[in-house]
């Protein structure tokens, strides 16, 4: 066996990655699927267009390098992560459209929980905040969205999944109907403590349990692939939301190990070892992966706009041609003359939870050109990393000692320099970017004794660049205060 395969479904593309035994990538596919915006603030995807273009680009990848399914050890499997599926297992026809992790149709929902007090309670049980982002009111939605539904969800004739749980079922045949530990734990329907699924939730939702899969590990095999589908059976012997399994790819094992996913906006995860811990700082309380029936915990933050800033100064402003002419704009000037872009488009996220915030750009002088407004928009994305870190120390009661990257934004070096800078701590880029589809490759590769335990992986993943800081603590607290004002007046 020479491959392990990863399929890594995300909120815009299918994608499939074969990796060797070194965690190299070797053969790569990918297909972009429909989005839809049914209302403003809206998004839905097509389940079968989800499942089609995924199993397309997994006969791909294998054809391109001419691989038999006898290649390939085992499947791994990351997800864009909540969104939501409900479907009917006889005919194994999708009842609605899947709600994407983005869509805010269930804003008043979440409005009227947290009105009844129940942001405390959901805290306490799921580790997350009340929010339409999570599936738990995107499973009541659809239940209750056409009594017909409810009444067959109640005879048991409907299936509910997230995505990975949806893509298992189909790669079974049907036989299996699981999620993994890390993808249960962003439904806002799973007890993080307990790990079963929260009866009183359910209850509180009116959502049928006869509907939820059975919860497994997140490394395991946990079913064979219909032969019809890519020629023989092989095992699925992972799945893992997408930012626990750059985690995983990122082999951050050790308790306070933290990764950084500079992507569009920017995910920040500590691994917490054995214990969750509750964040008193707008963190998320959510489980990494569960391994040999043994959960590892984390503490998420995340950054709504990151890399989106650039996309904005590209599309919008039109101040550059491509993003990755930023890095060399930023290093033409010495500093931002004094200039900050705060950019709370879509209001700010951890730790500060701003719904309302709007960006703003403060200190403008008549010597602001174009490069300090450019430099700006990359320290902007660094100072937001920092503060979610710094909340991650004070919540873990720990020092964070160096950073993990990886995401489109991480291949820019002035970006890493400034964030080891601006925290004080040491930067590490990995060689292989693709950690996400790496960290599922990784999960079932160890399932099935494809590599022999985390000190191998361990070695495989090398750093290929290390960013020291070398700012001065003078420098350092004065840029520092500087940004802490411009939020202040982002958040007005
Ligand atoms: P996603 O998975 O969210 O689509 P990616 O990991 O593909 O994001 O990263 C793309 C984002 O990174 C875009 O927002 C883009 O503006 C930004 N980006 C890509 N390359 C660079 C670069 N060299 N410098 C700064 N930003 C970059």
């Amino acid at each position: 066996m020479k491959y392990i395969m990863a399929l890594d479904q995300g909120t815009t593309s299918s994608r499939c990655i074969l990796f060797d035994r070194n965690g190299t990538p070797v053969s790569t596919a990918q297909k972009e699927f429909t989005q839809y915006y049914p209302q403003p603030g809206w998004v839905e995807h097509d389940a079968m267009e989800i499942w089609a273009t995924q199993i397309g680009v997994a006969k791909e990848a294998m054809l391109k390098i001419g691989a038999e399914s006898s290649d390939i050890a085992a499947i791994g499997i990351t997800n864009q992560r909540e969104t939501t599926v409900i479907w009917d297992k006889a005919t194994g026809k999708p009842v609605a459209n899947a709600i994407v992790w983005q869509c805010r149709r269930t804003a008043d929902m979440c409005a009227g929980l947290v009105k009844r007090g129940l942001t405390d309670f959901i805290r306490e049980r799921t580790g997350l905040l009340i929010d339409p982002y999570f599936s738990a009111t995107k499973v009541s939605y659809i239940l209750h969205s056409d009594t017909e539904i409810m009444e067959r969800a109640k005879r048991g004739e409907l299936l509910f999944g997230t995505v990975e749980t949806w893509l298992i079922w189909n790669l079974t045949g049907g036989k299996v109907h699981v999620t993994d530990y890390s993808n249960a734990s962003r439904t806002m329907m799973f007890n993080i403590h307990t790990l079963k699924w929260d009866n009183d939730i359910l209850e509180l939702l009116d959502i049928p349990p006869q509907i939820l899969p059975e919860v497994v590990n997140s490394s395991g095999v946990m079913g064979y692939t219909d032969p019809s589908l890519l020629g023989g059976e092989i095992p699925v012997g992972s799945a893992a939301g997408d930012q626990q399994a750059a985690l995983f790819g990122q082999c951050c094992f050790e308790k306070g190990c933290v990764k950084n996913t500079y992507g569009t906006g920017a995910f920040l995860l500590m691994n917490t070892g054995s214990k969750p811990i509750r964040s008193e700082s707008g963190l998320l309380t959510t489980v990494a992966w569960g391994i040999d029936g043994k959960v590892t915990y984390a503490l998420e933050g995340s950054v709504f706009v990151a890399g989106a800033v650039i996309q904005w100064l590209r599309d919008e402003l039109c101040l550059v041609r491509t993003a990755s002419e930023t890095e060399e704009i930023a290093e033409s000037v010495e500093d931002t003359n004094g200039v900050y872009i705060v950019p709370a488009f879509v209001g700010l996220g951890a730790p500060y939870w701003k719904p309302d915030a709007r960006g703003i750009i403060t200190g403008l002088t008549r010597g602001a050109n174009r490069a300090h407004i450019v430099r700006a928009a990359l320290e902007a994305i660094a100072y937001q990393s920092a503060d979610v870190m710094k909340a991650m120390e004070k919540d873990a009661g720990c020092e964070i000692r160096f950073v993990k990257t990886d995401g489109g934004a991480s291949a820019n070096n002035f970006l890493m320099r400034f964030q080891a800078d601006i925290m004080n701590k040491s930067v590490h880029r990995p060689a292989c970017l693709e950690t996400t589809a790496l960290g599922a490759a990784y999960m079932a590769g160890l399932a099935v004794n494809f590599w022999g335990g985390t000190d191998e992986l361990a070695k495989l993943n090398k750093v290929a660049a290390e960013f020291e800081p070398s700012m001065s603590d003078e420098v350092r607290n004065r840029l520092l205060n500087g940004w802490a004002e411009a939020v202040k007046r982002a958040v007005v």
